[in-house]
């Protein structure tokens, strides 16, 4: 059977788990310095899963993997939507 491909879902969501992973595993050493937290981290990957920018698991905005640019305490996204 052929896998679906979800143009709308984040990287964790449409079939590009390695991506994810990679990510996620570079977020963990980021210090908490540089680290947003946990609840504002949920509360960005929230509003980019509603977003008409995102797809397969890519911000259209800026070319950026919102899961990742999300967990910087500094970054914002280009819509300014957080
Ligand atoms: S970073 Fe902003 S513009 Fe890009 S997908 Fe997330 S909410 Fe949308």
């Amino acid at each position: 059977m052929e896998k679906k491909i979800c143009l709308r879902c984040l990287l964790r969501d449409c079939g590009r788990g390695d991506t994810f992973k990679s990510i996620s595993e570079r977020i963990k050493k980021l210090s908490d310095r540089d680290k947003a937290s946990d609840a504002e981290y949920k509360k960005r990957v929230s509003l980019c899963s509603e977003c008409e920018y995102l797809s397969e698991g890519t911000c259209l905005k800026c070319g950026c993997y919102p899961e990742f640019r999300a967990a910087f305490k500094k970054q914002k996204c280009p819509d300014k939507k957080w």
